[in-house]
């Protein structure tokens, strides 16, 4: 397990509050609530809005 997944509770999308799920196959966060996928660079995820 990776520290996002363990601290995934933290996350929120920037667009909709809405929960976010780790995508493991394409390294994705993605929100539960309106389906916005976010990058995870190097490690980090990119919760901005575009
Ligand atoms: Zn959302």
């Amino acid at each position: 397990m990776n520290w996002i997944e363990k601290y995934i509770d933290i996350f929120q999308c920037p667009y909709c509050k809405g929960e976010l799920y780790l995508d493991k196959d394409k390294n994705k966060l993605v929100c539960k609530k309106c389906k916005r996928v976010y990058d995870i660079i190097e490690g980090i995820p990119i919760l901005l809005r575009y």
